[in-house]
């Protein structure tokens, strides 16, 4: 039985040209919590409340209808706070992973047990909500402090998706690295921590989330390039990196904003029209490369 499904297995990798991984990070409120200004504005919290209440719904019923699994990635915060809403996410069959409690940026925080306590809290809602351990870890904000790693590695994570050592291949974490200006950079030692790698350039929040005096700020994006860029990337993939993992962040509270449902779409029914691509979870992903 095993060995037939191990035949099965390679025989479909064998036909996979392109993965695609959809991720969700369904930050909601957890990501305006981070300045004073933010804490006291209403309006700032319901940004971060359409994503709850508007964007989740429309992504959901949209990845339904083409029938494309996404992974996840919510904050305890999140989860605590609108535990409706993230139960329905995960009811419907989409898996949810560790994305900090509070959104904190990791170096931010003042020392290690303080960063571990944020990481196992999340790991508490996550177990309370869905009875299960996540196996991937996404950092806040894509930065790690000097200990998130040898955290992930002790609470047993088996998979990050935070860094951007390479653009289409997932690669192992490396430690114990060194970082001397005044001395050649040491890049370290493999760990067994598999990374799925992100990009600034296929994230919804850098080009589409306008924040009113952000020194980022730019103006409004023509939507539809930054559609086309990121199918311009799949193409680029399929066509040069045989095997390749396309991995596309998206926030609800960004993604969910008309008309840009239309515009996944038309990308997601892009990909699937390509022979040998497939859709897969970021886990299943992790598991195949182990
Ligand atoms: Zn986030």
């Amino acid at each position: 039985m095993f060995i037939e499904s191990s035949v099965v297995c390679s025989d479909a990798m064998s036909d996979t040209k392109a993965t695609v991984a959809l991720g969700f990070d369904f930050d909601a409120v957890s990501i305006w919590l981070h300045s004073f200004e933010f804490l006291e504005s209403p309006t700032k919290h319901s940004r971060g409340v359409f994503g709850v209440d508007v964007g989740t719904p429309r992504m959901l019923d949209l990845l339904d209808r083409l029938e494309v699994p996404a992974t996840w990635f919510i904050p305890g915060h999140t989860i605590d706070s609108f535990p409706e809403m993230c139960g329905e996410v995960y009811d419907r069959g989409y898996p949810i992973q560790h994305h900090g409690w509070k959104h904190t940026n990791p170096a931010n925080f003042e020392t290690r047990e303080d960063e571990k306590a944020d990481v196992e809290r999340a790991l508490d809602s996550i177990q309370e909500l869905t009875g299960e351990t996540p196996s991937g870890y996404r950092s806040p904000y894509w930065d790690y402090s000097k200990h998130t790693l040898g955290i992930i590695q002790e609470l047993g994570f088996e998979w990050d998706s935070s860094l951007m050592g390479h653009d289409f291949e997932p690669y192992y974490v490396r430690e114990n690295w060194s970082a001397d200006p005044e001395k050649a950079y040491d890049p370290g030692t493999e760990t067994d921590v598999l990374e799925i790698p992100v990009s600034w350039h296929r994230d919804d929040w850098p080009p589409f989330q306008f924040i009113l005096g952000a020194d980022s700020q730019g103006g409004a994006p023509d939507e539809v390039q930054v559609f086309e860029m990121w199918q311009a990337q799949f193409d680029w993939m399929y066509d040069n990196v045989d095997g390749g993992v396309y991995t596309l962040t998206m926030h609800p509270q960004v993604i969910g904003q008309a008309p840009r449902p239309l515009y996944l779409e038309q990308l997601i029914r892009h990909m699937q029209s390509k022979p040998g691509v497939e859709f897969k979870t970021f886990d299943e992903i992790a598991t195949e490369h182990k």
